[in-house]
């Protein structure tokens, strides 16, 4: 193989920059602690072969003219809403996400959020440190049960059923919809597949877990927030833009649902501005699969892809195996 050279985005686990450093690679990162500007995405990928990028990073046609040489595009991310597959076919360039390695982590998280609007967590510990905690109290910091209450999945894919798995502990019903029909997985975890319509009217708690698309951009707004209970607490680690975000700000304002727990915005970093203000919701900062071990196995499955590449193997997650060998 002859020296290849790729550039990463954004500083990530070292892994990624090792295991291309001893294939013979050069490495070029971003230095600075933010995201490249598009102009400087340009100039990064236009001196490379491949590209590691982030799930900011806006992957199209504009790029691919500017970048000729860049053949590859290895998103650090599953999701991948930010690159177009459309104009990456008509380029010829090979697109790849990091799917599997950061499931576990992301159905944690939603987890870590169901438990913290349920159970008012960060209510409490506000409460402790601003030294508000003046003993135990009968009515005090009351929230919802979470054992035996129905747990809707909006998308059950890989961390979907994640998400359904742990809730074998908790004795939840579950109920899911995803594009395609019955999911055999989900189907022997006892989950029920419903319409979208039932799960919203059923669900004590709702997770979101599907793609961003044209499908699923705005697919919960003020019409769904509608059919909800009014008890419903929805939990989104999947992309900001699947819900409505002042349609949510208002079902919560109105009281149409009890709380929200999201991981992504509609429009991050910025956040509707009634939704900071609410002691309802708990707002994480897109930390869905931000472990230590998580990131250092999405570093080198993105790494891998560019090597499998390069080595004139299909990339491992590559999303458009159709594009090897067209640029
Ligand atoms: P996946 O395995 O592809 O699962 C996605 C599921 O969504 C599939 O079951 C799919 O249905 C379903 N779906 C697609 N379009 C739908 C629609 N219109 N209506 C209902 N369901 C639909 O993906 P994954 O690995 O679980 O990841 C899911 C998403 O989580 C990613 O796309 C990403 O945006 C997000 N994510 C966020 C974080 C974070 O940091 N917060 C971290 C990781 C992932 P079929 O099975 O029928 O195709």
């Amino acid at each position: 193989m002859n020296a290849m050279n790729v550039a990463i985005t954004r500083k990530t686990h070292r892994a990624a920059e090792e295991l291309l450093g001893s294939a013979g690679c050069g490495v070029w990162t971003n230095p600075h602690d933010r995201a490249l500007t598009p102009a400087e995405l340009r100039e990064a990928a236009a001196g490379s072969d491949a590209t590691i990028c982030m799930l900011s990073d806006a992957i199209g046609a504009g790029l691919f003219a500017a970048a000729p040489r860049c053949r590859i595009y290895a998103n650090y991310a599953v999701g991948h809403n930010n690159m177009d597959a459309a104009a990456a076919a008509r380029a010829g360039v090979a697109l790849c996400n990091t799917p599997d390695v950061l499931t576990d982590a992301t159905a944690e998280l939603a987890w870590a959020l169901l438990f913290a609007v349920a159970r008012r967590v960060p209510e409490g510990d506000r409460m402790v440190r601003e030294g508000r905690f003046h003993g135990w109290a009968p009515l005090m910091l009351l929230g919802h049960d979470v054992g035996g209450r129905t747990l809707g999945i909006i998308g059950a894919g890989r961390i979907g059923a994640a998400m359904a798995r742990r809730a074998a502990g908790f004795a939840m019903p579950i109920l899911y919809t995803r594009r395609s029909g019955r999911s055999p997985e989900m189907d022997a975890l006892g989950a029920r597949h419903v319409s979208l319509d039932e799960l919203l009217r059923e669900s004590d708690y709702i997770s979101i877990h599907c793609p961003l698309t044209t499908e699923t951009r705005h697919m919960i707004g003020a019409t769904q927030f509608a059919i909800m209970k009014p008890g419903a607490i929805i939990i989104n680690t999947a992309r900001g833009a699947v819900i409505d975000e002042r349609a949510l700000a208002a079902a919560l304002r109105e009281g149409r649902i009890a709380g929200a727990g999201l991981d992504v915005y509609e429009h991050e970093p910025d956040i509707d501005h009634e939704l900071p203000a609410m002691s309802n919701t708990v707002l994480l900062p897109h930390i869905g699969s931000a472990t230590f071990d998580t990131r250092r196995r999405m570093a080198e499955l993105a790494a891998r892809n560019i090597l499998d590449y390069f080595e004139g193997r299909v990339p491992r997650t590559c999303l458009n195996p159709g594009t090897i060998g067209r640029r």
